[in-house]
């Protein structure tokens, strides 16, 4: 973060605006809106319209440094850079907050876009980077927030303190105003009704079991790490978890579409550790926590089904009387193929693919996987990077062609992908160069040539055997 957002209550406090330039009287205007009493100092007369009840005062005449003196915040925009760095040294020095139109690096702070719905403000910041971005998201971001959102803010600061009084537990508290966000309040709110909001509100903290819900479990594909890449609904479950209980792979940036203060424990194990908790610990909590009314989110990389042990987890949860809710993910292959330019099947390569597991691969599943792949079908190995010499050279002895193009992806969509390619005779030597790094995915077959990544001359391996 290159600048900290806050938002100021500046009512009644002395603001200072410097310079004869459209941009000083713009900022004299916004800092105007915030009730701040504003000085323009400026050797030009001006006639400024702030769109607000606080008039500018306006002085006019030169900067004096004097004009300093009892000043909170101060905004420069004199047209005249050396003149702006000058003021700007000398508030500065003076500690005050200071902001130089165009001029970023001069001051303490960067005015952001805003959205300004009353008392609702959405405040964009670019670090001052691209313009255009921070106007780009704020179209994006009114498009998406409804008109009376106002009206829910003013609503929700008005029952603050009885939903307090009648419901002293945080998470029943939060269910309140989801209802209230989601419901016929929220109706009756766009709709310009306020007694009938009230009553309706009046109703509900009357009776407050009406909000208590059970508990649930919502086992959540995360997909393969890049947060763009998670589901709508994996979103939505995510946005309302009391609590999240997530896997090793799941990444901090998807933890971070999160709600704020949903708790977050990690219930990862890496690929033969064994610390971290056991699929039986994770089981029991899991359990403990929805017969405890908490909204529980099973949170697994890429999709729960597969090489998730969701099966398990869905099982043993319905042994208990809970029945799960599934919310699938982007499996690892299906993004790191993306990402590598690899499409799975294709009409004139590959009729199937196979998605299977390298860890504990059998000599059986091997010979099984050597069959898939004469037959055209593609190969992607999960957990294989460790066996992927094994693999190898299990598949040569089932007559696969050691000049198979493969392809290795590790910490697929996020932005540390790494991509190698090369042949089947080259996968040992080629897995060495990712051991010890993020997660990795192997990809064989003929479709591996399709890729960006691939390099015709590369069997490395006629020098190898
Ligand atoms: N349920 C997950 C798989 C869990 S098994 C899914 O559907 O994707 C863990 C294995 O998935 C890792 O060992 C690796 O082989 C693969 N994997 C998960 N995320 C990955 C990523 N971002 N890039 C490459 N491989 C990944």
């Amino acid at each position: 973060m290159d600048h900290l957002p806050v938002f100021l209550n500046l009512k009644g406090k002395t603001a200072l605006v410097v310079g004869a330039t459209p941009a000083a009287w713009r900022r004299a205007a916004w800092l105007a809106r915030a009730d701040a009493a504003v000085t323009l100092v400026t050797n030009q007369s001006v006639a400024v319209e702030t769109g607000s009840e606080t008039p500018v005062t306006l002085v006019e005449r030169s900067f004096a440094e004097t004009d300093l003196d009892g000043v909170r915040i101060v905004c420069i925009a004199t047209g005249d850079r050396d003149e702006d760095a000058r003021i700007a040294a000398q508030a500065d020095a003076r500690g005050l907050l200071v902001n130089v139109v165009d001029r970023g690096d001069l001051g303490s702070f960067i005015v952001p876009a805003t959205i300004d719905r009353g008392s609702v403000t959405v405040a964009i910041g670019t670090g001052g980077a691209l313009p255009g971005l921070a106007s780009e998201l704020r179209h994006l971001i009114e498009d998406a927030m409804p008109d009376h959102v106002d009206r829910i803010a003013q609503f929700a600061t008005e029952f603050r303190q009885a939903a307090e009084a009648f419901l002293p537990e945080v998470d029943m508290r939060r269910r309140l105003w989801e209802t209230v966000l989601s419901g016929p309040i929220a109706t009756a709110l766009r709709a310009g009704q306020l007694p009938e909001a009230r009553r309706k509100m009046f109703e509900l903290l009357a009776r407050p079991e009406r909000l208590k819900s059970d508990g649930e479990i919502l086992l959540v594909g995360a997909g393969p790490g890049d947060p763009e890449l998670l589901t709508l609904r994996a979103l939505w479950a995510l946005r309302r978890a009391d609590i999240i209980l997530y896997d090793e792979l799941v990444t901090p940036a998807i933890l971070d579409r999160a709600r704020r203060d949903a708790e977050r424990i990690p219930v990862g194990r890496r690929q033969g550790d064994s610390r971290g908790w056991t699929q039986e610990e994770t089981n029991a909590l899991m359990l403990r926590l929805a017969r405890a009314g908490r909204r529980v989110v099973r949170l697994k990389a890429g999709d729960p089904f597969i090489f998730g042990r969701g099966g398990e987890e869905v099982e043993y949860l319905q042994r208990h009387g809970i029945t799960a809710t599934v919310v699938p993910g982007l499996t690892a292959a299906l993004g790191c193929a993306a990402g590598a330019g690899i499409p799975l099947t294709h009409r004139d390569h590959a009729s199937a693919v196979l998605f299977a597991a390298g860890h504990g691969a059998t000599a059986d599943g091997t010979t099984r996987w050597a069959a898939h792949l004469k037959a055209g079908g593609t190969l992607a190995v999960y957990m294989g990077l460790t066996s992927a010499k094994a693999i190898a050279d299990a598949l040569a002895a089932g007559g696969i062609a050691r000049d198979l193009p493969v392809a290795i992806i590790e910490n697929g969509s996020r932005p540390e992908e790494r991509i190698s390619t090369g042949v089947l005779g080259d996968l040992g030597w080629l897995a060495d160069q990712h051991q010890g790094g993020g997660p990795t995915l192997l990809v064989l077959g003929d479709v591996v040539r399709l890729s960006p990544h691939w390099h015709a001359e590369q069997p490395l391996w006629t020098a190898a055997w």
